[in-house]
């Protein structure tokens, strides 16, 4: 087993088997320990009426929230465990009874139509092409201002893949992500959140299912974040147990480079900071 350098370690970014992750949350756990975690967040999907995936699915909150409170008694002592939820913004969950919440912005609203976006690289072409007008810029810019509109959402801990629209960037330039015009709408939904949200993930999800070869956010944008005061988590937006701690040593050394001397982590009094 690799040796993990970046410590302690903790990934509060996970899906289960209870949403669209391959693995139950007690083999999650077990893999954990035995990679030398001492802590480890679970971060189900929101059930949402217009997710093709959940509502097929199914509402399986009640069984993952107890799965999950009995694996805090079960593996006490050993591994310290939290619960979360990953609210897609306009999925109204009760989000009472959690250690944390991420807030997510994963489909784009036109009328009564919620446009499912995280899709592949010729999906979303489509979508570019069908809803703006086949101008990417506009499709971006429409991310962004529902993603500023996050706070109205919910009370989150945690700002979801910042630039999640950004994820076939590196295969099909939609737009230039160092365009002026990208990063003032991106600018734009930080200072909207700034305040609000206390932190961002560096998420290496994409990068373990090969669509980019970075991180969310890129490098220009975590800039902006620690010009504007916000704190890092490094997650992996874990769907395989195998990518757990995906290339955290990578998002730990783009964060130094980016000016960031520490990132958080949950622990049993909130949020702390420990150094990189
Ligand atoms: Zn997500
Ligand atoms: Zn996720």
């Amino acid at each position: 087993m690799e040796e993990i350098k970046i410590k302690p370690i903790q990934n509060l970014h996970t899906h289960t088997k209870f949403c669209d992750g391959l693995d139950t949350p007690e083999e999650i756990v077990l893999f954990a320990i035995e990679k030398g975690f001492s802590s480890i967040g679970f971060s189900g999907h929101s059930f949402t009426h217009y997710s093709k995936a959940f509502a097929k699915i199914g509402d399986h909150t009640k069984e993952y929230k107890k799965c999950v409170a009995d694996l805090k008694e079960k593996y006490k002592g050993q591994i310290e465990i939290y619960l979360g939820l990953e609210v897609d913004m306009y999925s109204n969950p009760d989000m009472s009874n959690y250690d944390y919440l991420i807030g997510s912005v994963h489909y784009l609203r036109d009328g009564d139509k919620y446009i499912d976006f995280d899709k592949s690289v010729d999906d979303v072409e489509n979508i570019i092409n069908d809803f703006y007008g086949a101008d990417a810029i506009k499709y971006a810019k429409a991310y962004y201002s529902a993603l500023a509109q996050l706070p109205d959402y919910g009370d989150f801990d945690i700002i979801g893949h910042f630039d999640l629209i950004t994820k076939h960037c590196e295969t099909r330039k939609f737009f230039d992500v160092e365009s002026k015009e990208y990063l003032s709408t991106a600018l734009d939904a930080m200072e909207a959140l700034r305040g609000k949200i206390p932190f961002f993930e560096i998420n290496t999800g994409a990068m373990a299912r090969g669509y980019r070869t970075t991180p969310y956010p890129d490098f220009l944008l975590l800039k902006e974040l620690k010009r504007l005061g916000f704190g890092a988590v490094i997650s992996s937006d874990c769907h395989n147990k195998m990518k757990l701690d995906y290339k955290f040593d990578e998002a730990a050394a783009l964060l130094k480079e980016c000016g960031f001397k520490e990132r958080y982590i949950l622990t049993k009094n909130g949020f702390e900071a420990v150094s990189l």
